[in-house]
């Protein structure tokens, strides 16, 4: 019997460890291929750029790089994040509506705290983003899925259930997207598609919360503007992050959003950190200002394009043609649905067994549906890993068919 289970709170109860994540971790350290985590490539992080940055700035700021400062971010770091959102195509928006959060993962954490009630009607996409759906679940929501094709959400599906939930007098409170190289799916939603959702959120009347995570990592063709750039009603809640464009251990993120949400969003930081790292918010708004990121960004999309390519072709070469995949124009992650009769919860220690990791699909499903899918990782394995670690996979699934 846990012992101190009587004074944890009712909401603590919802916090639950996956059992995945546990026997993933079981292979830390182990001769493994790991398809399963979401790392980037180390080999692009400027890290030369930031040791001169990290000096410029404590030769120059150290009295407010190692001070307190204001909870929505330093203005130079605010100012130059409506430089980088106006790259993106989002603009007519000032510092007033940029707010500064440790990594997007707290921007999501604290805009589903301040947003979502329990039994509030939110859409997901099916699948969607793990971490997500697990604050989401935090809040005890009512969950609808929005199935994902392979050109993005499918929005005659969306359409549908809206009228439905409508004909009942039940009013929809957000939809939460990832509309750009989505994780897990490595789905893209095109412009048309971002437009008609804006116009269901607009007649439907609920909010938009649009994760942007891989918006600057599309290594195939232009990257669509966001749903942010078409947003003229104050809808859409946006957040991006320095995670896959920069280095994910400086843990930045950032929010584009109305005033009166960034201020929401403000008193509720407040008793979560009192603010975001002043350190490395000088550090992030000097590789903006010095064009660190832009500079970067091509060898990081370029790498990432071929070692998605060496995947997609070592998965033509090994896996069942009764599966089939995502192809992805930017990200880092495939998404495979294989035949129905495989299980990849129960296919997972064979895997690992044989020496190779990934995270089976269900984990990213509201419902834990999905059961036959998997999502894979390409930016952090090396090309030799890639063509191993997939022949091995692809073995392993025409075992089990
Ligand atoms: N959203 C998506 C879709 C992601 O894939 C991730 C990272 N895996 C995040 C948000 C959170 O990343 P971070 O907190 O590092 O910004």
């Amino acid at each position: 019997m846990p012992k101190w289970d009587k004074f944890l709170s009712k909401e603590s109860s919802l916090l639950k460890t996956s059992e995945i994540r546990d026997l993933l971790k079981l292979t830390e350290g182990k001769n493994v291929i790991s398809f399963a985590g979401g790392l980037p490539d180390p080999t692009t992080f400027p890290a030369e750029d930031i040791k001169n940055i990290t000096d410029y700035v404590l030769d120059n700021y150290s009295s407010r790089a190692l001070q307190y400062s204001a909870t929505s971010g330093i203005p130079e770091l605010r100012k130059e994040l409506v430089n980088l959102s106006s790259q993106r195509g989002i603009s007519n928006i000032s510092e007033n509506n940029i707010f500064v959060t440790v990594g997007s993962q707290e921007a999501l954490f604290m805009l589903f705290n301040i947003m979502v009630d329990p039994k509030d009607n939110i859409f997901v996409e099916t699948p969607s983003y793990l971490a997500a759906l697990n604050i989401l679940r935090a809040r005890n929501p009512s969950f609808h899925g929005i199935p994902l094709t392979e050109y993005g959400p499918d929005l005659d599906s969306l359409e549908n259930q809206l009228k439905k939930l409508a004909s009942e007098g039940k009013k929809v409170k957000l939809t939460y997207i990832i509309p750009t190289a989505q994780n897990p799916g490595g789905t893209t939603l095109s412009l048309e598609g971002r437009k008609r959702l804006l116009e269901l959120a607009s007649k439907y009347d609920f909010m938009i919360v649009e994760d942007d995570a891989y918006g600057f990592l599309v290594f195939d063709g232009d990257s669509p503007a966001p749903i942010k750039a078409l947003d003229k009603e104050g809808r859409v809640i946006y957040t991006g992050t320095f995670s896959k464009i920069l280095a994910p251990g400086l843990r930045l993120g950032w929010i584009v959003a109305d005033e009166e949400i960034i201020q929401e969003v403000e008193l509720f930081k407040q008793n979560v950190d009192l603010h975001t790292p002043s350190f490395t918010q000088f550090i992030a708004a000097e590789a903006i200002k010095r064009n660190v990121i832009q500079n970067n960004l091509p060898r990081i999309r370029e790498l990432y394009r071929k070692k998605r390519d060496v995947m997609l072709h070592a998965m033509e070469q090994y896996f069942p043609k009764e599966a089939s995949w995502s192809k992805p124009v930017g990200g880092m992650f495939v998404f495979a649905w294989l035949p129905q009769k495989i299980d990849t919860v129960k296919m997972l220690s064979t895997a690992l067994n044989r020496g190779v990791a990934y995270v089976p699909g269900s984990s990213f499903y509201y419902d834990y549906s999905g059961r036959n899918t998997m999502r894979i990782n390409f930016s952090f394995p090396t090309e030799e890993q890639i063509n191993n670690g997939i022949k091995t996979l692809g073995q392993l699934v025409k075992d089990e068919m």
